[in-house]
């Protein structure tokens, strides 16, 4: 690595934002006497999901709130999940709801993301989130991209006028990081499985966000050097979206797979349910 490269480090500032958390959370339980809760849905029996579940319930524990899990079998239909999730958004103890993406192919996952409160969508996956973040007002951004956003800033790299190149369009990660650089002044191209002529869209790029689900699909040689990296994929073997090794040596900044974008998702889910909490409960 030479001396300018930064390694952005999500491991690190999320052990950060713990410590400020649990801070916080401390503050809620003194003043209320009520601990915050964090529900989170599973649906199936995916192992990927169980474990990332798992995950976000024990950070919810290490900042001193607690988790409720409803786990669903794999044959729950879109009316139920509705069902459950209705439940949540009136249960008063419930700061914020998780609904564990993706959802077995029976259910409608989007007419599912959309019955969650906006006031609880501390996850960033309803349409109404989404279009009030796209337009800079007050919402909770997608987990992931709002995680990357809290990271580039965190190493203050200069965002606007670069050109951000986001390969991806998930609605939970490629379409809002796009529209979190836009609102940052980048100037963003999207790419997808249609895109023409990808490795010279991304050889153009000052910002490149890998979110395309393929292990190190994005080749090192389409990467201009001083280009910043962010790669939000993980793969078995530890590694992500995007040919990193090759380049840690040539680019400006760049995450690590693992423990660069991953920490950085969950830390912001757990910020986003203490800051609901706040709102419901100091207000
Ligand atoms: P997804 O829903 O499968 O979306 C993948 C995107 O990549 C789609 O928009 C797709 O285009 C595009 N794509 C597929 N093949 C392509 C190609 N040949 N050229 C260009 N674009 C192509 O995946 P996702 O949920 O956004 O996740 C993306 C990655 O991020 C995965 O590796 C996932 O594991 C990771 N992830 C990490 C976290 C975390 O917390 N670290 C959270 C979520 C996801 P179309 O739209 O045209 O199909």
């Amino acid at each position: 690595m030479t001396a300018t490269t930064i390694l952005l480090d999500g491991k690190a500032l999320s052990k950060q934002m713990e410590a400020e958390l649990k801070t916080r959370v401390q503050r809620i339980i003194e003043k209320t006497g009520v601990v915050p809760v964090l529900a989170t849905i599973l649906v199936g029996d995916d192992p990927s999901s169980e474990v990332y579940v798992k995950m976000k319930g024990n950070a919810c524990e290490r900042v001193g709130m607690t988790s409720v899990k409803a786990h669903l079998p794999k044959e729950t239909t879109t009316a139920e999940l509705v069902d459950t999730i209705r439940q949540l958004n009136t249960d008063p103890r419930i700061c914020g709801i998780l609904l564990q993406h993706p959802v077995p192919h029976q259910i409608d996952e989007r007419a599912c993301f959309d019955k969650i409160d906006i006031d609880k969508d501390v996850d960033g996956v309803t349409c109404l989130g989404f279009g009030r973040m796209s337009m800079s007002e007050p919402a909770y951004g997608s987990a992931t991209p709002a995680g990357i956003m809290k990271l580039l800033k965190h190493y203050q790299l200069p965002l606007a006028g670069k050109h951000a190149v986001v390969v991806g369009r998930s609605p939970i990660l490629g379409k809002p990081v796009a529209m979190m650089l836009l609102n940052e002044n980048a100037t963003v191209t999207i790419c997808h499985s249609r895109t023409n002529n990808l490795p010279e869209l991304i050889r153009q790029a000052d910002i490149i966000v890998g979110a395309v689900g393929k292990p190190e699909f994005i080749k090192a040689e389409w990467i201009k050097d001083n280009a910043i990296v962010v790669d939000a994929g993980y793969h078995k073997g530890g590694i992500g979206d995007i040919e990193l090794t090759p380049l840690v040596n040539r680019v400006a900044a760049y995450t690590p797979v693992p423990g660069g974008v991953g920490p950085m998702t969950i830390a912001t889910l757990i910020a986003q349910t203490v800051e609901s909490a706040e709102k419901k409960m100091l207000s």
